[in-house]
């Protein structure tokens, strides 16, 4: 079997471009939806995925900003910027770029930001909301995964997802918004025994561990949906997933790339985060 590519890069400018006409509606009712994207130091992949999202907002018309400041910024001058973004009417998503300096606490920054503008999905007011099933401003990159499901017909409900990784911004919000669609989850983490047992269960199995190419065709079920959410960047200074790539589309039915897979729907999602801020429908 050879696996149907999943196009991210294509989806995510489908997208955009329909998010564009939705931002001139906006724009004619007077409504700009602003982005502003804070960046603390200067790492130089933090750099480029800013840069990634202010290309991204204005191919599609949404306002945009970066704040940029220096590594030595404190975490109450960091607090003071945010207070002062919560406060700015102008502003309907904030997003404060991660990873931080060591010296100023993250999870102190994520919560300092109004549930209604944490465009990341990173607050715990949100993080609770998806998890009880409200609508809410979901983090990126699950949600992408969800939008790239849903947009090729693969269905959920019912299904065996296996998720490999349980961090706070991918593992653990893609396994909650998969039972929110009616998946049966199962988690798996480095202490897991007999990986492979587990994954060669998963009609859908999603990988985000941050390895290079450590999951091949030996966990793959034939048939498989494969999402690889992985980007590691190799010595020669090209992109790869954790997802060994050609040995899994031997087995899988669907398999994402890297890069032109999630990577481009995060952003997306980002963008679709800003709108729904921007209308007032964040917490609705
Ligand atoms: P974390 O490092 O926070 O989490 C990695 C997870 O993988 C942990 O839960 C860890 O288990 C698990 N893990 C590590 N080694 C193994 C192993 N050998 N077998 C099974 N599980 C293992 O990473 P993130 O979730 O933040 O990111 C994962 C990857 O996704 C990275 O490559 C990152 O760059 C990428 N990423 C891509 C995005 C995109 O837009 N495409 C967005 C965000 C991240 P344990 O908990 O036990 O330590």
């Amino acid at each position: 079997m050879t696996a149907q590519i999943i196009n991210g890069k294509e989806l995510a400018y489908q997208l955009r471009m329909k998010m564009k006409e939705e931002v001139s509606t906006l724009k004619n009712e007077g409504i700009i939806p602003h982005l502003t994207v804070v960046l603390v130091g200067d790492n130089p992949a933090s750099k480029s995925y800013v840069n990634g999202k202010k290309r991204a907002s204005s191919e599609t018309n949404i306002s945009s900003e970066i704040i940029e400041l220096p590594v030595e910024t404190t975490e109450e001058e960091l607090l003071n910027v945010i207070e002062r973004l919560n406060n700015d009417q102008k502003v309907h998503g904030i997003l404060v770029q991660l990873p931080l300096p060591e010296h100023i606490q993250e999870q102190k920054i994520i919560e300092a930001i109004r549930p209604e503008k944490d465009v990341d999905g990173f607050h715990p007011i949100n993080i609770g909301r998806m998890m009880t099933g409200q609508d809410t401003l979901l983090p990126c990159t699950p949600y992408g995964i969800i939008k790239m499901l849903q947009e090729n017909n693969i269905q959920i409900e019912g299904k065996h997802a296996v998720i490999i990784g349980r961090s706070n911004i991918v593992g653990k919000p893609v396994g909650q918004l998969l039972l929110n669609e009616n998946a049966t989850v199962t988690y798996c983490h480095s202490r897991t025994k007999n990986l492979k047992e587990i994954t060669n269960q998963a009609d859908i199995l999603i990988v985000a561990i941050g390895i290079p190419n450590v999951i091949t065709a030996e966990h793959v079920k034939d048939g498989a949906v494969v999402i690889d959410v992985g980007i590691n960047r190799l010595d020669d200074g090209s992109l790869t997933g954790d997802v060994n790539f050609d040995s899994a589309l031997t087995k899988a039915a669907y398999i994402t790339p890297v890069p032109k897979g999630v990577g481009p729907m995060t952003i997306a999602m980002l963008l679709e985060n800003t709108i729904k801020a921007a209308k007032g429908l964040a917490h609705s």
